[in-house]
């Protein structure tokens, strides 16, 4: 399979090519070239399978000449071992036509660990195979940080370094990260905010000499492997609900719209969608989109639901590409009308063929917490506030029919303690892994907003692990 930019003009890729990559020289996303199809009797033919293996077969056609089948098969299932539930992506039947599917057993308690477990044993596996090394660095505010730690601490081929905001994290999502002991894992805390740690890291990158010493790598959100890994949940929730042989809808919580992507995907190789729900916070770039084709740039605000606060959700560019007939040029255009001008031109015709199949929704706060306080009381169920956006945007835009709705829960709720015991009087624990996460060691260095500070903590990180 090979990997072409949505924007045409950057080498063509296979897939572990693309992994390393990330982001495409010429600013576009890497998308496969053509979809892999499975008939629905190949569909059929994965029910009831233990959910490493199904993740392997679907996976399999977008890795197919860069990863021998048997070793990502061992690789799925070393990636999946270490959940914190036997079906790895368990569903829970809310409601009449409801459901809920958990993503949230991995080692962070967060969906980001559905795909970032494979991308830190899958580069391993193509950095052992080319005899190279790299460093990756990444600046965050919560989750993606930890799970990214979580999933190359003790990587042979790999140093990661991840700064963030000094006291300005939850200490849950601190210790996720700072208790993580590996060699090849340096936390750094920096003396700033959010915005001082991802713009060192830009610096970083920008620092052509540093970059080669370092062989600098990153692991955001835009990289095609973790789309690639968020496909086989969706296939293992429908095949469960009775696809191919029925319908199924997915309501999404979304921020940077690469979970919902992968739904995307899962029904372009021939599963049963019937209906995508995105689901926002009060930034509702998308549910505008979605009910007025107004793809407008607001402020971001903080909320409830800290995932998704979000402006621009880069991997809507993967969407706008196949909206426009894969047009590169078309494509590269509208992205740069967009950060000119701050709104998109979508053409009519391609928004109403996006509204045929998403369905946006967004509530505030205020409507979070109700939502979370009317569950937990209708039914028992504790869903944290990103999940809970997921619930009620499915509630609010069933499909009809007799169509199943799936509304993907994104973190535990024992992450966010504070609003749970605010919508519910409950303070959900920890799962028993994690129980002693707060009594755990912990490791970090403190360091200045400062480029030249920065980078020699991150030398030292990576000297300390060759050592
Ligand atoms: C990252 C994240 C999201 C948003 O997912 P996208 O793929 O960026 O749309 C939602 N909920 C939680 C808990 C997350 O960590």
């Amino acid at each position: 399979m090979h990997y072409i930019s949505t924007r045409g003009q950057a080498p063509v890729r296979d897939f572990a090519g693309a992994l390393l990559a990330g982001l495409a020289e010429d600013g576009g996303l890497y998308v496969p070239e053509t979809w892999p199809h499975f008939s629905p009797a190949d569909w059929r033919a994965m029910r009831g399978l233990p959910y490493a293996e199904l993740a392997a077969r679907v996976i399999q056609p977008f890795a197919g000449g860069a990863i021998p089948f048997g070793v990502l098969r061992r690789l799925c299932h070393e990636a999946y071992a270490g959940f914190g539930h036997p079906a790895v992506a368990p569903l829970v039947q809310l409601d009449a036509g409801l459901w809920v599917q958990e993503l949230f057993h991995g080692p962070t308690l967060a969906f980001k660990d559905m795909a970032m477990q494979l991308l830190g044993r899958l580069f391993d596996h193509v950095l052992t195979e080319r005899g190279e090394h790299v460093t990756i660095v990444g600046a965050t505010s919560g989750d993606t940080g930890s799970a990214a730690i979580e999933a190359f601490a003790g990587r042979e081929r790999v140093d990661i370094a991840i700064l963030h905001p000094h006291g300005r994290t939850s200490e849950v999502q601190r210790r996720q990260m700072t208790t993580v002991l590996a060699p090849n894992v340096g936390n750094i805390a920096v003396e700033g905010n959010f915005d001082d740690c991802q713009d060192l890291v830009k610096a970083m990158f920008a620092d052509v000499p540093f970059r080669g010493e370092m062989h600098l790598s990153a692991v955001n959100s835009i990289n095609w492997a973790r789309i690639a890994a968020q496909i086989p949940y969706y296939v293992a929730a429908a095949l469960c609900l009775g696809a191919p042989d029925r319908e199924v809808a997915f309501a999404v919580p979304t921020g940077n719209f690469g979970n919902v992507l992968a739904a995307w995907a899962a029904r372009r190789m021939g599963l049963p969608v019937a209906r995508l729900v995105v689901g926002s916070n009060r930034n509702d770039i998308l549910a505008r989109f979605l009910a007025a084709n107004d793809m407008s740039v607001r402020d971001v605000e903080p909320s409830l639901s800290p995932s998704m606060d979000i402006q621009v959700s880069s991997n809507f560019e993967r969407l706008l590409f196949e909206l426009l007939d894969r047009d590169p040029e078309a494509t590269a255009a509208a992205m740069r009308g967009f950060r000119e001008s701050g709104r998109m031109a979508v053409p009519e015709g391609a928004w109403l063929r996006a509204t045929r199949l998403f369905h946006g929704f967004s509530c505030d706060d205020a409507a979070t917490e109700a939502e979370i306080r009317r569950l937990h009381g209708a039914t028992g169920y504790l869903a944290d506030p990103h999940s809970a956006i997921g619930i009620a945007a499915g509630r609010a835009l069933p499909c009809g029919h007799g169509v199943p709705m799936v509304a993907v829960a994104t973190a535990h709720p024992a992450k966010f303690p504070e609003a749970m015991m605010r919508a519910t009087g409950i303070t959900p624990p920890l799962p028993p892994r994690l129980a002693d996460l707060y009594d755990r060691e912990e490791r970090y260095t403190l360091a200045p907003n400062d480029l030249a500070a920065i980078e020699a903590r991150v030398r030292a990180i990576a000297q300390r692990n060759a050592a």
